[in-house]
């Protein structure tokens, strides 16, 4: 029974043969330069997005030194514990922020004349005293100077200039009526001393 015993020797000798073949030996060492290039290349990528999002340099080089060290399992640990947001984002977001908030301030109303901050019911500026509105002449609600009409109760808006105007013109008239009356309309020049 010696057949199987050198079969097995022969397998050995094969398995020896395989493992020391030029092929395996390639195979191997490029295995192993690959597994080297794709760890190091890892922690590279790992030491990029630290510095997209942490502002600590101390911080950067301990996700670095987390990134290379345990090979491949580092990289999982940092993307569990990486910051969220990166600087970029964080900074844009401020931006975004600081414009809506001027765009905040400047269309808050204001007084025209001295533009401190004046509330859409205001009447009056606190601070310079001007007015800004007119009270409704039925509700009292603050109307605002183009309005023709109070929206809170429907009432037409006599403007205060046409009132006057219309007042004037009456008394105006009336004046000429009382003027047509008698005293002639022209005034007669006081005949100077000179022509007498
Ligand atoms: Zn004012
Ligand atoms: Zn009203």
């Amino acid at each position: 029974m010696t057949f199987p015993l050198s079969s097995s020797v022969t397998a050995i000798h094969g398995l020896h043969g395989f493992f020391h073949s030029t092929g395996f030996v390639i195979a191997r060492n490029l295995s192993v330069v690959l597994a080297v290039v794709f760890w190091l290349g890892l922690a590279f990528w790992v030491h990029k997005d630290a510095r997209r999002r942490i502002r600590d340099p101390f911080l950067v080089f301990v996700a670095t030194l987390v990134g290379l060290v345990p090979p491949y399992i580092g990289p999982i640990v940092y993307l569990l514990f990486r910051p969220s947001e990166t600087l970029d984002d964080r900074r844009s977001r401020r931006v975004e922020l600081q414009a809506l908030e001027q765009h905040l301030t400047r269309s808050r109303p204001a007084c025209p004349v001295c533009s401190s901050p004046a509330e859409p019911d205001y009447l009056a500026c606190p601070v310079c005293m001007t007015m800004l509105r007119h009270p409704c002449a039925k509700c009292n609600a603050p109307l605002e100077p183009l309005w023709q009409l109070c929206p809170y109760c429907a009432t037409p808006i006599a403007e205060p200039s046409q009132v006057d105007l219309d007042a004037a013109l009456t008394s105006e008239a009336k004046t000429i009526t009382l003027v047509d009356d008698g005293i002639p309309l022209v005034p007669q020049t006081e005949p100077r001393v000179a022509d007498a």
